[in-house]
């Protein structure tokens, strides 16, 4: 017998979802407008970042993974448990690059959830502004401390609180 899922199709939403001018001239999809939001909130945040470099200070570097080119900053990824747990900064430091492209981070994500034994349809997803209001930031473990995350960085030869990132979560905790 095959059993399946009822699953709650978003496209439905979308209309719902949309701006409509009050002539009803055209509609601006509220998702293209938060993706756009995101996205220049993220280049502002990527560009101000302590493990991140200003996207002008980009040069063009090999996936880790499948070798492909990754044109821009924002294509680049933490490619851990995959590979080695690298920020842009100490990739463009270290002129060895670790970091993926878009398509493999899909990948490097599943095998984080893999690592932890958590099924993607477990997670909640938190806008920024909600993620702002979870309390007891400073207690909250990062997902690279764990003893899963632990295992892997010494396969890899890696001490995470001697990354840029592990130094990062050190320091807010003091
Ligand atoms: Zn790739």
């Amino acid at each position: 017998m095959t059993t399946r899922k009822l699953q709650l199709n978003n496209k439905s939403n979308d209309y719902s979802s949309s701006l409509i001018n009050k002539k009803g001239e055209y509609m601006i999809d509220k998702q293209l407008i938060d993706n756009a939001v995101n996205e220049a909130m993220m280049k502002v945040i990527y560009n101000s970042s302590p493990t991140m470099i200003h996207e002008d200070d980009y040069e063009p570097q090999a996936c880790s993974l499948c070798n492909k080119e990754m044109s821009s900053i924002h294509d680049t990824h933490n490619a851990f448990p995959l590979a080695k747990l690298q920020s842009a900064k100490e990739a463009h430091q270290q002129k060895k690059n670790y970091r993926c492209c878009s398509d493999c981070n899909e990948k490097v994500l599943k095998a984080r959830l893999d690592m932890m034994g958590v099924s993607s349809e477990d997670l909640k997803t938190y806008s920024i502004s909600e993620l702002s209001k979870i309390p007891s930031k400073k207690e909250r473990k990062s997902i690279f401390e764990t003893s899963q995350s632990k295992a892997r960085f010494d396969e890899l030869g890696q001490d995470f609180y001697k990354t840029g990132l592990g130094k990062s979560i050190l320091k807010g905790r003091k």
